[in-house]
């Protein structure tokens, strides 16, 4: 099989990007509909000089008094989210979908925070777009994490009474060994997921085309992210074979039915920011932190929320 990242190119490996269970990536862009809160004619080409351009953005259309802007890209949808938050402007992404106007299934899950759980501070949110009966695409924000590599698995249910540890094992209906999201779906858990790599920030933006994960097969359960990089079923260690010897679990969100692209018409409130975890938030650690938070608030206009 040759290398899923290498169709990626560069810009994306930038941002932690991998590709799992998938050989041509660059097929799949998905459509992500944002509401973003426009005051005047002005925002619209602010706006459109952020996605001008950009490699790995197909098109992109800018509605103003709609209060959306829709854009067909193969890029984490925190890449968009953040350039466009770069005009000043309040932004929420409202659904992801495939290239298609039919939604086949559309699923989110809250590490930590108020809904997750999480005992170390690390939290992230990951969505889930079926984007056709094949193809699931994950994609999602972590932070809180050390840099490097940390391992991303769905386990088989959705308890988080105890915390991460009462979620069972990694999702495997198959009743195989753990491998890489690259192997097939006797040499692989369908909730294998391979590793996702936060930067020095410790933020980890990632975008996963995978085969075997369907958006209907894994509502109720949970995503959790390790401690440790998973080696993907090639260690030593007789646990390599049950979770890649991942380490422990960091944070954990039971996976919920969502909106689907264009199924949610609620224009940008107070409200929605409040309630959903807002990836616009800096860094938790990092030197960079401070500078990250100066520079936003130096874009945020007085008049914002
Ligand atoms: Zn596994």
């Amino acid at each position: 099989m040759p290398s899923a990242n290498s169709a990626m190119g560069n810009s994306n490996s930038l941002f932690g990007n991998h590709v799992a269970g998938d050989i041509n990536p660059g097929a799949k862009p998905t459509k992500l509909e944002f509401a973003v809160k426009m005051s005047c004619n002005a925002c619209v080409e602010q706006i459109r000089s952020k996605l001008d351009g950009v490699s790995g953005i197909d098109n992109f259309n800018i509605d103003f008094t709609m209060g959306t802007v829709v854009v067909e890209t193969s890029l984490p949808s925190y890449v968009i989210q953040h350039r466009i938050q770069s005009t000043g402007k309040d932004v929420i992404l409202r659904g992801i979908g495939g290239k298609e106007h039919k939604n086949l299934g559309s699923a989110v899950a809250m590490l930590g925070g108020d809904s997750g759980f999480s005992a170390t501070g690390v939290h992230g949110v990951v969505r889930m777009t079926q984007f056709d009966e094949a193809n699931c695409i994950i994609d999602g924000t972590i932070d809180g994490l050390s840099p490097g590599k940390h391992g991303l698995h769905i386990h088989e249910c959705g308890d988080i009474s105890k915390g991460c540890d009462s979620v069972g094992g990694h999702y495997n209906p198959n009743n195989v060994n753990h491998g890489s999201p690259e192997m097939d779906e006797m040499n692989r858990h369908v909730g294998d997921l391979g590793n996702v790599l936060a930067d020095t920030d410790g933020r980890a933006v990632f975008r996963i085309v995978d085969r075997l994960v369907k958006v209907w097969d894994i509502i109720g359960r949970s995503i959790v992210i390790t401690e440790s990089e998973d080696d993907l079923g090639t260690g030593e260690k007789e646990i390599s074979k049950v979770d890649g010897n991942s380490g422990h679990r960091l944070a954990c969100g039971i996976i919920a039915r969502s909106a689907g692209l264009f199924e949610n018409s609620k224009k940008i409130c107070a409200c929605d920011g409040l309630t959903l975890w807002d990836e616009k938030n800096k860094p938790l650690a990092g030197s960079s932190r401070q500078q990250k938070q100066e520079q936003e608030e130096g874009l945020q206009p007085s008049s914002s929320l």
